[in-house]
């Protein structure tokens, strides 16, 4: 994709700090960083989100931030990281191109998990769950 950041990064067009790279993946630090050592993993290739991915590109960005979860927790003395995608407009997702946020966390930062983004559970009948369920296991 022509006008990509991220494709641009990988093609070395854009300087990025990176810490990894192999055929499929490749991660560099965020540019405004959320914490110190907030990681991006990225597919070489350019895909919007996770369901363009194919499976075996998905394999390797899953095996890349598996290696590199410990390896940025420990270069800032992490207590722990929140590992997420936005994964489309909806979800926030501002660059194109998927990418895979590892954002060092610390005792008492305060930041929350993820589940403060939607201020608590959602009301969800018995069979209302069923039927996700059901619809999510045809798929
Ligand atoms: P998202 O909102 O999930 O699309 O996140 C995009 C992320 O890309 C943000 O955290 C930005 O700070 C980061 N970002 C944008 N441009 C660059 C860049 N040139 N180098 C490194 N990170 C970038
Ligand atoms: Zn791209």
């Amino acid at each position: 994709m022509d006008d990509c950041i991220f494709c641009k990064i990988v093609a070395g067009e854009i300087p990025s700090r990176t810490v990894y790279e192999d055929d499929d993946v490749f991660a560099f630090l965020d540019v405004n960083p959320l914490a110190e050592g907030h990681t991006l993993v990225i597919p070489k290739g350019h895909h919007e989100t996770i369901e363009d991915l194919p499976a075996d590109v998905a394999t390797s960005l899953f095996a890349a931030v598996h290696e590199l979860t410990p390896a940025v927790e420990d270069a800032v003395d992490a207590d722990g990281s929140t590992v997420a995608f936005n994964n489309g407009e909806a979800a926030g997702q501002e660059v194109p191109h998927v990418h895979c946020h590892i954002v060092p966390r610390f005792e008492g930062d305060g930041n929350g998990p993820i589940h403060a983004l939607f201020g608590g559970p959602g009301e969800m009948e018995d069979d209302q769950l069923d039927a996700v369920a059901e619809r999510i296991k045809q798929y």
